[in-house]
């Protein structure tokens, strides 16, 4: 088997087998950018090594030795050789990046021998013993395991015996004696001499980047990315090339583009004479990538064509890693960049219009979700700039939820609550979350966790509040009892009250205040062309949830072709209407009863003409659709629950002398009791509420019929459709359907309105008698919300709270190291394909046999998700219908579900 390829045998497509570092490594040494040569031990040889049990495959070995021979050819230099030593770095790489995860051990092929000759070779002392103690302590942290402050502990002592503030300064015979001494630590440390063998040091540096894919943090970020466990890391063994060499040798990373704003420059940071980790350890301030220009201006400009020559090459923004050695650049990585949301659709457009890559590829490479970011609050980044570099970047934790807040912490639900609602702007800060905090988070700005990960309570429920959140930051300790929290590795402590700010994007906690502002849509003028593409490309309609003009004017800026769901109890509970609704329900005469619906009638009259209008094309004056779903809610909601008024009789039974209104009080007690449900989810609802009581429905179409005709007169073209909430049996579908007409008869008279009756779909037996549904109605709308409720038999309201998120996460079993997983997302987040999907698969197939020309839709809360828009599409209905906010996110996912 061939374990180790040179980078002259691979190519970017190997990233499975060579890594993604492997794979770009050889792809630019190909390409002729200057690389140091060097090879690559495979993925595979890494799996072989755990299969068996941690030993080297056999042939891995005696290849890795070829290999470096032929390296050895290329360089003119020797492993392990007095005169001209090479020294290589071991680096690891897996197919996804995986950044600082796993380990690298740089200057490998040091020793008291080579060191000499290094000296010879470059007449620099410093550098020499500089790179000999740079060696011996990453490879002891690294492949010893030792403790690494033991090391800086002398560095530190050395420093300030000779007063100076940074490595750079130390001069060789002070690295002389530093080598001596780490020479005894790492010995001390580990029970045996430091390696001097160059060949045992390179054995063991490949073994320990084996091991290093297993280590918690590797295994940990691969959980959180859902990167499978079983790809194993490549390792890469190449020529070091110094950039700690003097003035003019040094080290950095840079991104093609600006990964937050997208801007077209080169951005990124650098150190002169300085060795890689340099630039990320903080030891010394690296400068800003522009500064190379006037550092070393040959270089500068060599990187930045080396930059472009990459962008037109992979056709995406890179993120590069380089070395310059006495003035001769050296590339080490490159990768397709990490970006922000700005910068995502930024890149895309821009590199649409420079001619790198074709609009359905800009539609591919923007996730929807980071659409839905850029809709959110959010910090301005050269405020945020300004607050890490005066050092109120106090920690980072999972970007468990995007968006930016601000407020003061609060280490309790209790009093979070208590403050929200008092208007002060709070971030809940708790070590964890439980169904118990979940008051504290409704009112909180954000929430900011020390546990957990991304399927943590804190986590899923933030998301689903649309909630800014940081998950699992563990370089805070959070001290209930004390109300604060500590920052780990420094004394900065935040006290109850304190101002911070979370970047819930991001993962970063400051301290004080970072103003957020809110997104302004109409200036996302990038985001509006990726989105006008996507609307040529989609095949879905997009629709808006919406019960009021103001959220209906809102969805038709976001781009929404009209309203899936118009709910209609909203309208009812309004102040001044939720008494003549009880008036309406409680009444004891026909005559009483009409008397209320007649003045619902005029309000709900005002309301869908408000919407209408609303939804009107001005350009062309004609109406978008609108489909407008009758009373669904139990009356009883309408009315003061039963316990409020229990209390209530009591007390005043108490008290006495109130007969009049005690006599009242019980009357409506015992209505309330009457109306009273075990489960309302599933009771006297929906149509069933209206083949009882088929006033309320004839109120609510002639409202609708009577507002379409006075927009008719006066010339607009409207579309008003009706839909039957909750049918499980087509003869509730055929009466119901019936007493529309009969208004709808009576009200149009030439059907000079273009209105059509349709049905929901969300009971289960409604699905599979979808054939004969679709002969008495023109269109189905699937209400997923109670469709996965009624199929998995999960309860909403409560299943959240009670069971629903452990499931998700997993549950603790005794005696077993693994949570177990009981379902592989939230099915109120995502349609669950396997159950609910096949549900609505079969009613769509059954639908259209008995009626082709039936139109079919989905107005769930899952109309927001990409992954459930993607089914649909694949299913072959003509719509989704999502709120306001999620019809961008909706647009672009449609867009990708057609590519
Ligand atoms: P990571 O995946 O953590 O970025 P790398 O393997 O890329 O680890 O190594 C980190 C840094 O070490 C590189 O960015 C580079 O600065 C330095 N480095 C790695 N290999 C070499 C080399 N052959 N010569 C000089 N510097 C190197
Ligand atoms: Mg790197
Ligand atoms: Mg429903």
């Amino acid at each position: 088997r061939k374990w180790v390829y040179l980078f002259s045998e691979g190519n970017a497509k190997m990233r499975d087998l060579l890594g993604g570092k492997g794979a770009g490594v050889a792809e630019m040494t190909n390409a002729g950018l200057p690389v140091p040569p060097g090879f690559t031990i495979t993925t595979e040889a890494c799996n072989g090594y755990y299969e068996a049990a941690k030993q080297f495959p056999a042939g891995v070995w005696e290849q890795v030795q070829m290999a470096l021979q032929i390296i050895e050819q290329q360089t003119g230099k020797g492993f392990g050789k007095k005169e001209n030593p090479l020294l290589v770095s071991v680096r690891s790489g897996a197919k996804f990046s995986m950044p600082g995860m796993m380990d690298t051990v740089l200057n490998l092929g040091i020793n008291d021998e080579t060191v000499q000759g290094l000296v010879e070779l470059t007449g620099n002392e410093r550098f020499a013993y500089d790179a000999y103690r740079r060696f011996i302590q990453m490879f002891s942290k690294i492949v010893l395991d030792t403790e690494p402050r033991d090391f800086e502990a002398v560095l530190d002592r050395y420093k300030e015996q000779v007063r100076v503030s940074s490595d750079a300064e130390l001069s060789a015979s002070d690295l002389k004696k530093i080598v001596d001494e780490f020479k005894q630590i790492a010995e001390l440390q580990s029970g045996e001499p430091f390696p001097v063998d160059v060949f045992q040091q390179l054995h063991k540096a490949i073994e320990a980047v084996f091991s290093s894919w297993n280590n918690k943090r590797a295994i940990d970020y691969r959980n959180f990315n859902k990167i499978p466990h079983d790809l194993g890391t490549g390792v890469n063994v190449q020529m070091m090339v110094f950039g700690n060499m003097g003035d003019d040798s040094g080290t950095g990373v840079a991104f093609t583009r600006n990964p937050s704003t997208g801007e077209k420059v080169l951005y990124g940071e650098y150190l002169l004479n300085a060795q890689g980790e340099d630039v990320v350890a903080g030891i010394r301030t690296p400068s800003k990538i522009s500064r190379l220009q006037a550092d070393l201006p040959a270089v500068y400009q060599e990187f930045q064509e080396i930059a472009n020559r990459l962008e037109q090459h992979y056709h995406d923004m890179q993120d590069l890693e380089f070395t310059v050695e006495k003035g001769k650049l050296y590339m080490l990585q490159t990768r397709s960049a990490k970006r922000n949301a700005s910068a995502a659709v930024k890149v895309a457009v821009d590199m649409v219009g420079e001619g790198l890559i074709s609009q359905e590829e800009a539609l591919k490479r923007v996730d929807p979700v980071q659409v839905y970011q850029l809709l959110l609050p959010r910090f301005n980044d050269e405020e945020k700039w300004k607050a890490r570099q005066t050092g109120r970047l106090l920690a980072k934790g999972l970007n468990a939820s995007p968006g930016a807040a601000y407020g003061k912490a609060i280490f309790n639900a209790d009093r979070a609550e208590t403050l929200g609602k008092a208007g002060i702007p709070v971030v809940l800060v708790r070590p964890e979350t439980s169904p118990d905090d979940v008051h504290g988070m409704l009112v909180a700005k954000g929430v900011l966790t020390a546990r957990g990960g991304a399927t943590s309570h804190a986590a899923v429920v933030a998301r689903g509040l649309g909630l800014p959140c940081v998950a699992g930051c563990e370089d805070i300790r959070v001290s209930e009892e004390e109300h604060l929290f500590r920052v780990v590795g420094s004394n900065v402590v935040i006290k109850e009250g304190d101002d911070i700010s979370i970047d819930g994007a991001t993962g970063e906690v400051f301290a004080g205040i970072i103003k957020a502002v809110d997104a302004d849509f109409d200036k996302e003028l990038d985001l509006k062309t990726l989105l006008s593409w996507a609307d040529q490309h989609r095949k879905l309609g997009v629709l808006a949830n919406a019960d009021n003009p103001r959220d209906a004017q809102r969805s038709v800026i976001f781009g929404a072709e009209g309203i899936g769901l118009c709910r209609t109890e909203h309208m009812f509970m309004e102040q001044e209407r939720l008494p003549v609704v009880q008036k309406m329900i409680l009444a004891q005469s026909k005559e009483e009863r009409q008397a209320a619906l007649d003045q619902l009638l005029a309000f709900q009259r005002d309301d869908f003409l408000n919407i209408f209008e609303a939804m009107i094309n001005p350009k062309t004056g004609e109406g978008y659709p609108v489909v407008i779903r009758l009373i669904d809610m139990p009356l009883h909601e309408f009315l003061p629950s039963y316990e409020e008024l229990l209390v209530e009789t009591t007390r005043l039974e108490i008290q006495g002398g109130h007969d009049a209104e005690l006599k009242e009080k019980q009357k409506l007690l015992e209505t309330v009791r009457a109306m009273r449900e075990v489960n309302p989810m599933l009771g006297l609802r929906g149509c069933r509420l209206s083949l009882l009581f088929p006033e309320i429905n004839l109120m609510q179409t002639r409202a609708i019929f009577e507002a379409a005709s006075l927009l008719t007169a006066r010339g607009k073209k409207l579309h008003p459709k009706i839909m039957i909430p909750l049918i499980g049996h087509v003869n509730e579908l055929k009466e119901v359907r019936r007493q529309l007409q009969s208004v709808a008869d009576d009200i149009i008279p030439q059907n000079r309105i273009d209105y059509q009756f349709g049905t929901m779909i969300e009971v289960p037996r409604a699905t599979v008698i979808a054939d004969q549904l679709a002969r008495e109605t023109d269109f189905f709308s699937f209400g997923t919300n109670d469709l996965t409720q009624m199929t998995f038999g999960y309860s909403r309201d409560d299943a959240e709270g009670k069971f629903l998120l452990k499931y998700v996460e997993g549950l603790e079993i005794p005696g077993l190291k693994n949570k177990v997983k009981i379902l592989p997302v939230n099915p109120f987040q995502t349609l669950d394909r396997e159950g609910v999907g096949r549900l609505v698969a079969i009613a769509v197939e059954m639908g259209r046999r008995a009626r082709p020309d039936i139109e079919l839709g989905l107005c769930g809360e899952h109309g927001g998700d990409p992954d459930t828009i993607t089914f649909c599409h694949e299913i072959g209905l003509h719509y989704v219908s999502c709120s306001p906010f999620r019809v961008p996110i909706a647009r672009l996912a449609a867009a990708q579900a057609a590519l």
